[in-house]
């Protein structure tokens, strides 16, 4: 076994190998600029084109003309959001009342501060909350609707939490009013069944380097029939992507991204399975073997793969570096001048205290047994060892509820 160990996937995939192998050609071999129309290097990049277009929309049982290539996640969001408002915004750039929009608190950034952006611009936003077990429901999305709402916005599955918020359903209800639906799925295809037709989406992100595949390539599906989905393009130049996102496209990036989700769709039901055992051993483990151990958010609405687990009566900081070999995230966000508490955690009604003392652990394609059972006895050797040095964990263990404690200040 190799240290550290990767337990990260939610941050960044390592490319498979057969990614790699996939894209290689496209460097050296295959470097035509698929927008050159009257030769054959052109023509041939564009066939490399067309097949990942089709890899991808395989995926989420789009058509390939509903695939729109871009940077990764993060512009599919600012394009689908940005360009879905300004296209059916109510009132002119400038004035009040342009419309409404409605996201969750919850989001990724990617999503929350386009939103901002429009909220400064016009817009009205309502911002959902989840109760504490991190779900945004359909009846919550429904009793935010108006009758100017024109977008709404909710991701598929959170990337700190992996809990999975009722995305057919809010789609279903946009449809009946009218309303553009966006996901933010990144977490949840190439992992997850997909289908855009059943699942009643318009417009769904997702990124490359989540799902084995290079990093800064994305896509998002832009719907093109009942109904026509359009959007107000945020790249001007030579029209490329039906005008929607100009640019050369990344070609290699493009076919790794295509091969990727081709890998995806074929191995899906198996890795699930896997990784859904892997984690449910973790979990298991971790909350018999320790007490004051809480699993954050839904215990079944979850992905398979990922886990957060806050540890009472340790320091967060500590905590990271007592598991060194294990590489993982906490619930600790650095911004430039402190280390806050995850606004994911605290969206689910944590406490500053126990969003810091959070690991988010996120199984991958290559994480092993072995490598499951290391993290688990480092995680708990870690937790063990703070908490012996904790007097509040002293006082806990003899029964004192720390919480009514009055604390001598002076
Ligand atoms: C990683 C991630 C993003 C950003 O994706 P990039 O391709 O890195 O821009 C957006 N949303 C979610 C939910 C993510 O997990």
């Amino acid at each position: 076994m190799n240290l550290p160990i990767y337990m990260d996937n939610a941050a960044t995939t390592r490319t498979d190998p057969r990614v790699v192998e996939a894209m290689l050609p496209s460097f050296t071999e295959t470097y035509g600029n698929p927008g050159s129309r009257n030769h054959a290097f052109g023509w041939e990049s564009e066939k490399l084109i067309d097949k990942a277009r089709a890899q991808a929309a395989s995926l989420i049982g789009a058509g390939p003309k509903e695939i729109v290539w871009t940077s990764g996640a993060t512009e599919s969001n600012n394009l689908a959001i940005k360009g879905a408002a300004q296209m059916y915004a109510k009132a002119p750039a400038g004035s009040e009342g342009r419309g409404h929009i409605i996201t969750a608190i919850i989001e990724h950034k990617a999503v929350l501060d386009p939103c901002k952006r429009l909220e400064r611009e016009g817009f009205d936003v309502t911002w959902l909350e989840p109760g504490p077990d991190g779900i945004i429901t359909a009846q919550m999305v429904k009793k935010a609707m108006r009758d100017d709402t024109i977008l709404v916005t909710i991701m598929w599955a959170n990337n700190e939490v992996g809990t999975i918020n009722e995305v057919p359903e809010i789609g279903a209800a946009c449809r009946e009013r009218g309303i553009v639906f966006h996901t933010d799925a990144t977490q949840w295809v190439g992992k997850m069944p997909t289908d855009v037709e059943k699942d009643n989406i318009d417009l769904l992100s997702w990124s490359g380097h989540k799902i084995y595949g290079p990093k800064g390539v994305g896509a998002l599906y832009v719907r093109r029939r009942r109904p026509r989905v359009r959007l107000q393009a945020q790249m001007d130049g030579g029209g490329h992507e039906r005008g929607m996102r100009s640019g050369t496209l990344n070609v290699s990036g493009i076919v790794g991204f295509g091969a990727a989700c081709e890998i995806c769709e074929q191995e899906m039901e198996s890795e699930r399975e896997r990784l859904l055992a892997l984690r449910l051993k973790m979990e298991r483990e971790l909350a018999s073997r320790m007490d004051v151990v809480e699993i954050n958010g839904h215990a079944e609405r979850r992905l398979p793969h990922l886990t957060n687990i806050s540890f009472g009566f340790v320091e967060g900081e500590s905590l990271m570096m007592g598991i060194k070999d294990i590489a993982c995230s906490s619930g600790s966000a650095c911004t430039s001048a402190s280390l806050e508490p995850s606004y994911v955690l605290k969206g689910l009604g944590l406490g500053d205290e126990l969003a810091h003392s959070s690991l988010r652990l996120s199984l991958g394609r290559w994480t092993t047994e072995e490598e499951v059972d290391h993290a688990i006895d480092g995680i708990v050797e870690a937790v063990e060892h703070l908490r012996r040095l904790s007097p509040l964990y002293d006082l806990h263990k003899e029964g004192i509820d720390i919480t009514t404690i009055e604390w001598q200040t002076h």
